[in-house]
């Protein structure tokens, strides 16, 4: 295959600056935009065909960022409906193998960029993307018989899709939630970030989501199985050595031996002492706020600061990485559904902020905690000082020392 630009694993690490971009699409400017893999039968899909619906890359104003879905049709005799997600969170490899393309994020939460560079060497229409996805998911993974890619620049043609999107998002997640860390002997890690963060390794357990909320435990799985030399493989899960804080024996050794010895120890249910590490494509931070010894969370979408002041694009650069950083982690949103969410550190009760669209998204848990009226937003507070006297106003438990903590 001859492309304008070079391929390969060499491109990961390299990030875009503004600067340096000529368009670039999703990210927090841009409200609709999702990718999706789905497995289809073999009569659905055209072998190789790339669609665009909507502007290419050539028709687009230098500078902008534009809306963009990414839908990746494969068919394959052994292939799994398990293995959607999988395939799903190779586009993020892939599209960063490509010389001068960058992708971050996931799901509906999905950002790229293209370079002023390989736009001149003449990367200039997504049908070269999408021939280079085809290329490299069918060079890759010999269970995909047959794969079709179709990008949607259309806002309207994404906005009428999104919908059917996150609930197939929704129904993966739902499942996910029925198992417990107890329920299994296998836990899965995954080091495809290690590009960007080579000392970070997601332990993915059934109670506890990989950061960038795109691998549960059952994707992870079904990731292994399609391919047993990837980035992601089982371990067992050996002697759990705390419960409440979520630390494992099984984890504590591949932790070590994926950074390289740099850390040896990780806690799967708390932000402190050997919290877990953080790449840099987590949905959303659960941070520290030592003011009111409590946590607030941010979310990569939320373009609005913290009580302290920060932006989540700040907070990100000190949270990334692939450092372990106590009170400060990256983390999945579905995270928050989890029965275990930071557990050991008082969980949901000692949530005290959180951006608006986040607490009403997560309502339901947050009311089953008796914390939901509790938690202050973006529209109640604007500082730490008004942070506390708010949540000594409305009395959240936390505050009134009505949280045990656990153990
Ligand atoms: Fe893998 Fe974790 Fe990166 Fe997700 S955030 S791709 S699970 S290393
Ligand atoms: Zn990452």
């Amino acid at each position: 295959m001859e492309f304008h630009i070079d391929l390969g694993p060499q491109y990961e690490g390299e990030s875009i600056r503004k600067e340096d971009f000529y368009v670039e699409f999703g990210g927090s400017a841009v409200k609709y935009k999702f990718e999706r893999a789905t497995l289809k039968s073999p009569e659905e899909v055209e072998h190789e065909k790339v669609e665009i619906i909507g502007s290419d890359i050539k028709d687009l104003e230098e500078g902008g960022s534009y809306p963009l879905a990414i839908l990746i049709d494969v068919a394959g005799e052994e292939l799994e409906p398990d293995m959607e997600p999988v395939i799903e969170r190779r586009i993020h490899m892939y599209s960063n193998y490509v010389e001068g393309l960058w992708h971050m994020a996931q799901r509906n939460d999905i950002w790229l960029r293209l370079s002023k560079n390989s736009f001149k060497k003449g990367l200039n229409s997504l049908r070269e993307v999408g021939e280079i996805y085809n290329f490299l998911f069918t060079s890759e993974i010999p269970q995909i018989e047959k794969i079709q890619t179709t990008f949607i620049t259309d806002e309207k043609r994404i906005e009428e899709l999104l919908p059917s999107a996150l609930e197939v998002y929704e129904a993966r997640d739902a499942r996910a939630r029925e198992l417990k860390d107890e329920d299994v002997d296998e836990f899965y890690y995954c080091v495809l970030c290690q590009s960007f963060a080579p000392t970070h390794c997601c332990i993915v357990t059934p109670s506890r989501l990989a950061n960038c909320g795109a691998m549960n435990w059952f994707d992870c799985k079904a990731a292994y199985k399609l391919d047993p030399e990837g980035p992601i493989a089982g371990f067992p899960k050996g002697e759990c050595l705390d419960p409440l804080k979520g630390e494992f024996s099984g984890a504590n050794k591949i932790v070590a031996e994926k950074s390289l010895g740099n850390y040896d120890r990780v806690y799967l249910h708390s932000a402190f002492e050997h919290p877990h590490t953080s790449c840099g494509c987590f949905q959303a931070i659960c941070f520290y706020i030592p003011e009111v010894d409590a946590f607030g969370i941010i979310h990569r979408d939320y373009g609005g600061v913290t009580p302290a002041g920060l932006k989540f694009s700040t907070m990100a650069g000190d949270t990334s990485g692939g450092k372990q950083v106590e009170g400060s982690c990256g983390m999945a949103l579905e995270l928050l559904r989890s029965a275990k969410f930071f557990q050991a550190d008082g969980g949901r009760k000692r949530l005290v902020w959180l951006p608006k669209e986040i607490k009403e998204r997560y309502k339901e848990f947050l009311e089953a905690d008796g914390v939901y009226d509790k938690i202050a937003t973006e529209e109640d507070v604007s500082n730490t000082d008004e942070l506390v006297e708010f949540l000594e106003k409305v009395g959240h438990p936390w505050i009134k020392g009505e949280v045990e903590l656990p153990g």
